[in-house]
């Protein structure tokens, strides 16, 4: 905990001022990102830094293993959901980005037996939105090393999260209008390259501006 408040001092004492103007406007003037970011939480992923954004930029949302539950309207609490439909709504952004990424826990716990306790009841039921993805990557490469099943899974599971966010009536509705744009991202911790996802060659490739303007 220590070392969070030493940070937090630095932060205050001499990050602060190169922020100065930007902060004053964004208090003033109020927020206005162009994308929401569907990340992880695994700490290594931080969005910020590997889009190189400032404050301001990126509207963001960060679970265990990036999923998109579908839609799904009844009186539980939905955290991701409500994100959506604020950004979407709201906000008006222009893209949603959902990243996996490479060497992801949440992904390598579903190849693992896992008991049910009370003490990790709602991680298990979280992680079974990847169970539709695992199941199709051992049976694209059945013989493939774990680590290969465990990147196939990490990226088909990102285009069903793509597939999830179209079940949201705010986010299917500007997607058809083309004022909102899905994108499908997998970034590797070790190298920091990002490949996005071609829905017309259906495999990732590196990002480039065509893929930009080519998204669903
Ligand atoms: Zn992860």
């Amino acid at each position: 905990m220590l070392e969070v408040i030493k940070g937090y001092k630095e932060f205050k004492n001499i990050e602060l001022r190169n922020y100065e103007k930007l902060f004053y406007d964004l208090a003033h003037h109020g927020q206005n990102p162009k994308t929401l970011f569907i990340g992880c939480s695994d700490s290594r992923v931080v969005p910020n830094i590997i889009t190189n954004s400032k404050p301001g930029d990126l509207f963001v949302t960060r679970n265990i293993g990036n999923f998109v539950p579908p839609f799904k309207p009844d009186s539980d609490y939905h955290a991701t959901a409500s994100v959506i439909e604020y950004a979407t709504e709201h906000l008006e952004v222009e893209n949603i980005i959902v990243c996996g990424h490479s060497n992801c826990g949440a992904i390598s716990s579903m190849f693992k037996e896992v008991k049910v306790t009370e003490k990790n009841i709602h991680t298990i039921k979280w992680l079974s939105l990847g169970e539709e993805a695992k199941k199709e990557a051992l049976k694209l490469e059945p013989n493939a090393p774990l680590d290969v099943i465990k990147e196939d899974t990490t990226k088909i599971s990102v285009v069903h999260q793509l597939k999830n966010l179209l079940t949201y009536p705010s986010v299917k509705e500007r997607v058809d209008e083309k004022k909102l744009f899905l994108h499908g991202w997998y970034y590797d911790i070790e190298s920091g390259k990002i490949l996005c996802y071609s829905k017309d060659e259906e495999r990732f490739v590196p990002i480039s501006k065509k893929y930009a303007t080519n998204q669903q």
